[in-house]
């Protein structure tokens, strides 16, 4: 006679009533070897919910019993076999129709209509129970958030979950902070941040390579900026996805908006650096391949003088006229959470005539661009953003520090020199592409520092001056980009800011 002994114990049965597996198997095999089974598999569910029905140790018992190698089926409880009412009259029904016999130990359970309605009444009350379980878990954790506490360690990088709050890793925080800046203030995007990242040598969240995503996800986070979002997601019935093959997993649903709560955490960046990035991300996500038809050729570049946001180039109908414009980025299609800015649309062909024949009038006349540069680059010198340069001696203070360790281990005889070398290697290769980065901006900084002379404008300009009449849209585009820094649209206003010729910079 071959017997099946079922047990489950979840996490929480254990800490509150006290059942152990052992205890259970124990009386179990008992059980059965007074009933006369000569052959005991044991399935066994441990930290498992019962509320789930593709547990592993009952899959295994239901697969045996559907072989029809099993005659004999015995349980702890009913609660043990399911919490849920439907999947226990499944998994009974499935050992009474293989003609298995069924015993619990805490329950007398009778083949008969009485005996039947009983059980399912048993089921009823397991599946009760466990959902008033659930729903008190899940309102005292709603009432925390709302009482302004985290409920959870959110993973968010940058900071550590510590007595119902968030605390900022400070190391971590720079990171975030450079990020942040550098996409605000180098227009630059994900997949280049994180390729910077792991030039450097820094670790990723997880601890390996920064990815597009891990650094798209990170300016986006609200949380950085002071407001981490909860009771965002509906995780009921995602525990047991591991369990269940891919087409069946429950998929995790957001609530609807009305249900989230924010709670307040330290914040690493800025309000304004914040509303940067968005905008910056935003004006990428227009210029996407596909979406640009038209030829602009001042992308990028405008910025509206209302409210500050970027200005792209935009095909439409307005007033029945169906022409090509310059919009601000805050007006159509708007920034979320922003009201409507009210900077008419510009006409491209207008806006674009406006900034050309300025471009060639600094061609023609280099000292009027060498005029406005000498004021421009005296404001600027006293604004630009050192954190960088702080960071990068940070890393180079570390790689300093990791060094001497690693002559410490040596010498001491603990690593075969071999490792030690390779080691040594790296962190080599770390600190060049450290310097190289300090070297860089240093110089950049010494350009801006140091106002070039008219006749080195003149000097930049010459060629250019000669192919001026014959230069293609590309090389208008670029003209205007070796030019020009920036140009803010007001109302009945352009202004066009200068740029060093780009020639100076390489
Ligand atoms: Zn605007």
């Amino acid at each position: 006679m071959i017997a099946i002994v079922y047990c489950r114990v979840s996490t929480e049965d254990q800490a509150r009533h006290g059942y152990s597996l052992i205890d259970q198997l124990d009386v179990c095999k008992r059980k059965a070897q007074s009933l006369g089974a000569t052959d005991i598999i044991e399935c066994v569910d441990e930290g498992i919910s019962g509320s789930i029905l593709e547990r592993p140790g009952l899959t295994r018992a239901r697969d045996l019993i559907r072989q029809g190698h099993i005659d004999l089926f015995v349980c702890y409880d009913p609660d043990r076999l399911a919490r849920n009412l439907s999947h226990q009259l499944i998994v009974t029904e499935e050992i009474e129709r293989a003609g298995v016999r069924l015993e619990f130990i805490n329950f007398d359970w009778k083949d008969t209509p009485e005996g039947k309605l009983f059980y399912s009444l048993r089921g009823a009350i397991a599946e009760y129970e466990k959902e008033k379980i659930r729903e008190r878990s899940m309102r005292g954790k709603r009432r925390k958030a709302l009482e302004g506490k985290v409920t959870h360690m959110p993973g968010v990088y940058g900071y550590r979950y510590k007595d119902s709050s968030l605390e900022i890793i400070p190391e971590e925080a720079a990171i975030v902070r450079q990020i942040y800046t550098w996409c605000a203030t180098e227009d630059m995007g994900p997949k280049s941040i994180a390729a910077r990242l792991n030039d450097f040598g820094i670790p990723s969240p997880k601890g390996s390579i920064w990815q597009k995503a891990t650094v798209k996800r990170i300016l986006h986070n609200r949380t950085y900026i002071g407001e981490l979002i909860l009771q965002r997601w509906d995780h009921r019935g995602g525990k047991a996805n591991k369990f269940r093959p891919p087409e069946e997993r429950v998929k995790i649903k957001f609530y609807p908006k009305e249900h989230w709560v924010t709670v307040q955490v330290p914040a690493i960046i800025s309000k304004d650096l914040w509303n940067a990035v968005q905008e910056r991300m935003e004006r990428a996500r227009q210029l996407k391949p596909g979406r640009a038809i038209e030829n602009y050729l001042l992308s990028g570049l405008l910025r509206c003088g209302i409210c500050g946001a970027t200005m792209h180039g935009f095909r439409g109908t307005i007033r029945q006229k169906h022409r090509i414009y310059y919009v601000c980025t805050a007006r159509n299609p708007g920034i979320p959470g922003r009201p409507k800015c009210v900077q008419p649309y510009v006409l491209r062909d207008f806006l674009e005539r406006q900034v050309w024949s300025r471009v060639v009038l600094w061609v023609q006349n280099p000292d009027e661009l060498c005029a406005a540069l000498e004021e421009q680059l005296r404001k600027d010198s006293e604004s630009i953003d050192q954190s960088e340069l702080v960071m990068i001696e940070s890393e180079l203070n570390s790689v300093t520090k990791e060094r001497s360790r690693l002559v410490d281990i040596f010498q001491r005889g603990l690593v075969p020199i071999s490792e030690i070398e390779e080691r040594l290697e790296a962190l080599k290769t770390r600190e060049n592409r450290l310097l190289e980065r300090k070297s860089q901006i240093n110089s950049r900084l010494a350009v801006i520092r140091q106002a070039p002379t008219p006749q080195d404008i003149r000097d930049a300009l010459r060629e250019v001056r000669a192919s001026l009449d014959n230069l293609d849209f590309e090389g208008r585009k670029h003209l205007v980009r070796m030019l020009v820094d920036q140009i803010v649209v007001t109302p009945g206003e352009i202004t066009i800011r200068a740029r060093v010729p780009i020639k100076f910079l390489e």
